[in-house]
């Protein structure tokens, strides 16, 4: 007889992950395409020496480099396994059954996940026409059971990113006894005008009910090490503590993330090459076209409606491997300029016209 589950689990989304084969371009992940720094390799290689202790659970030396770098109290920053793990904690300390966790659609595919896990019930608000989170919406359908707001900036898959400004008037909206999660793991890649940047972290200096989140996973390059961490209030983030899954963020991760925060500049330098192929990409397909959002991103957001799941399998099958989401829309990384290119040629030669005209006929 097979065990028993609990039965809501039929109803929670598996988490898909982006798809990989040999010899196909994979703009799939949102990943950087350039290998760790040789002192980033380093330290991993060193850490690897003490494999066999457990490392030190709370990560202290990693959590007070953070907090050295941004101004803030060792004791407001927390870090975890990526920081997807981070988003479930916060679900975890905030939510019982029944209680609303609220959050823009389409947006991250682990807010409804760790929704669900907790018991909790998804409010979701649709973007706007635009691909935008739509904050006053979102500040309109708080509830008394709302105990949770993620608003993930710049939008994941959308790449759109609201400014300082419009997050300020919304947190004043937003009853302080809930909490806002910030999710920034795309921080680095936006070019805002000065004055407006988003930043979850200044904004959570004033505001205790403000969690932001940011990751070593994208522009840092440690996707496979899994470290992220979170940033606000230390009673709040005190609590992560009662829920973290113990020595989840490993020794190599710790000494990868170290490492990382001590070549900042020479990471970041990277994300301007993005940043300039972001805008190529999404000039050639509005050249072509098809309608794209501005991007604060490393991936451009083709609204492609129920022409997505074709428009993937086209681009596969001329070895480019994106990603479709439902009857939405396709999120395509920023890659190298060749893999770039290779996707450009896919989606704008002749025989992809009919998806540029889908797009700008929505
Ligand atoms: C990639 C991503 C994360 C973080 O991923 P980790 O690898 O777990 O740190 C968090 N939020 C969003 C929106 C992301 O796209």
């Amino acid at each position: 007889m097979t065990a028993r589950i609990r039965p809501d689990l039929a109803s929670i989304p598996l988490y898909v992950p982006g798809r990989d084969f040999p010899g196909a371009y994979k703009l799939a992940s949102n990943e950087t395409t350039l290998g760790p720094l040789p002192s980033v390799a380093k330290a991993v290689a060193e850490a690897v020496e003490l494999a066999h202790r457990y490392p030190d659970n709370r990560s202290t030396e990693l959590v007070a480099a953070l907090a050295e770098a941004l101004d803030v109290p060792a004791e407001g920053v927390s870090a975890g396994c990526g920081s997807v793990a981070i988003c479930q904690e916060l679900a975890q300390i905030t939510c019982v059954a029944g209680d609303e966790v609220l959050y823009a659609w389409r947006s991250f595919e682990m807010y409804p996940i760790v929704t669900q896990v907790v018991g909790a019930t998804a409010v979701t608000v649709p973007l706007t026409e635009g691909h935008v989170h739509d904050l006053d919406a979102i500040a309109a359908a708080v509830t008394d059971r709302t105990r949770l707001i993620f608003i993930c900036n710049p939008n994941n898959p959308t790449g759109t990113a609201v400014g300082q400004r419009a997050l300020e008037s919304f947190l004043d909206r937003v009853p302080p006894h809930i909490l806002v999660v910030l999710d920034e793991a795309y921080f680095e890649y936006q070019r805002f005008p000065e004055g407006d940047r988003p930043d979850g972290v200044e904004l959570g200096r004033t505001r205790p009910n403000v969690v932001t989140l940011r990751t070593f996973s994208k522009a840092y390059g440690l996707a496979s090490i899994r470290v992220g961490y979170a940033v606000g209030d230390p009673a709040v983030i005190a609590n992560l503590g009662k829920v973290h899954v113990p020595f989840s963020v490993s020794r190599v991760a710790q000494a990868a993330a170290i490492a990382s925060l001590q070549s900042q500049a020479e990471l970041l330098e990277r994300t301007d090459a993005v940043v300039a192929e972001r805008v190529r990409v999404r000039d050639a397909l509005v050249g072509a076209g098809y309608d794209v959002p501005p991007s604060e991103a490393n991936f451009v957001w083709l609204p492609l409606g129920s022409q997505s799941a074709d428009f993937s399998a086209a681009s596969a099958a001329a070895g480019v491997l994106v990603r479709p989401y439902g009857v939405d829309g396709v999120r395509v990384t920023v890659g190298d300029p060749h893999e770039n290119d290779a996707f450009l040629e896919f989606a704008t030669n002749a025989a992809s016209r009919r998806f540029a005209d889908v797009s700008a006929n929505r």
